[in-house]
């Protein structure tokens, strides 16, 4: 049982949903924004969080927007998981999305749900990363549009009242050959001890973790360590797991030596499948 009552607003338009949020915000209601309400529902059980309003996103039309517009592919920020995974359009985070909860959950966890969300996985972050994505947001000053590396740190930052309104990405990007590994501690559905997604674009090896800090971050500079062919595949592995050393979490769930071994372990598989798979690539 939720132990406070909230009011439940479903708007039409991305401008009534920013100015019911700021109109919420000035009266002391505490409005938040919602998805699938999976996260927000549950912390609000447990005692977690405490909201006056929820602002339901999924009348708008474009947060639900599964499109091509030019040569990008966009998702709107309101998809579930299970509408992503059964569009085809971006086979990696279709793999991602596939491997977050389960059937059920899928249903109802969207995208925007878990790239704005609490806990510190965000899985759905990794193919974003690694294919250049753009974000567009909606806030006070009206829509804006930014590289994903412009506004990821750790996480989204969207200022105060700024909601997620979809991501777009490149259909060549989208397309691009893939590899997807999670590894959990003990059931296969379960949250990660780490995800690694990779893609080959322009030539070159691209990697992204969850599960190994305690936030998704893709290292750019440190891929260039995986196409140094001084070295072999399992000098490469073990030379880029060394540079996050200060990163890695070392919690009840898993010491950061073994998480380091699992990375090494990992990356030097993706290394051997994308010799064997015959891909051009520097590695
Ligand atoms: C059984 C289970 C297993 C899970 N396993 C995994 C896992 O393995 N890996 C993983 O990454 N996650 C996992 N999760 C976490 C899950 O992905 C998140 O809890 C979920 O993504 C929340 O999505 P939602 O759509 O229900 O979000 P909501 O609960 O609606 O919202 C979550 C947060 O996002 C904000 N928000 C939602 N939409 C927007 C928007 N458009 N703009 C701005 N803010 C917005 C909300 O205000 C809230 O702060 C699991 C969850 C469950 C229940």
């Amino acid at each position: 049982m939720i132990p406070f009552d909230f009011v439940y607003y479903r708007p039409d338009t991305l401008k009534e949903a920013a100015e019911l949020y700021s109109q919420l915000s000035g009266a002391g209601k505490r409005p938040v924004y919602y998805g699938g309400g999976s996260e927000l529902l549950s912390m609000a059980r447990t005692g977690n969080l405490r909201f006056g309003a929820v602002i339901d996103l999924k009348g708008i039309p474009q947060c639900t927007a599964l499109d091509e517009a030019g040569d990008n592919v966009i998702f709107g920020a309101s998809l579930t998981l299970a509408e992503i995974i059964a569009s085809k359009k971006f086979p990696l985070l279709e793999k991602t999305a596939g491997r977050i909860a389960d059937h059920t959950m899928q249903n109802k966890i969207t995208l925007g749900g878990n790239l704005m969300s609490a806990i510190i996985y965000r899985e759905a972050i990794l193919p974003l990363l690694l294919t250049d994505a753009g974000v567009i947001s909606f806030g006070v000053n009206g829509l804006k549009s930014n590289s994903i590396h412009t506004v990821f740190n750790e996480k989204l930052q969207l200022p105060q009242g700024e909601l997620l309104v979809q991501t777009a990405v490149s259909k060549k990007m989208a397309l691009a050959p893939y590899f997807h590994e999670k590894k959990t501690k003990n059931e296969k559905i379960d949250y990660p001890l780490l995800t690694a997604a990779a893609i080959i674009a322009d030539g070159a090896l691209r990697i992204a973790f969850s599960g190994l800090a305690p936030y998704p971050f893709r290292d750019i500079g440190a891929e260039k360590i995986l196409a140094d062919l001084n070295y072999p595949f399992p000098k490469r592995a073990e030379l880029f797991a060394e540079a996050f050393s200060g990163v890695i979490q070392n919690n009840s769930i898993a010491s950061a030596e073994y998480r380091r071994f699992i990375l090494k372990n990992t990356v030097a598989g993706i290394l051997e499948a994308v010799k064997k798979a015959d891909i051009p690539c520097l590695c």
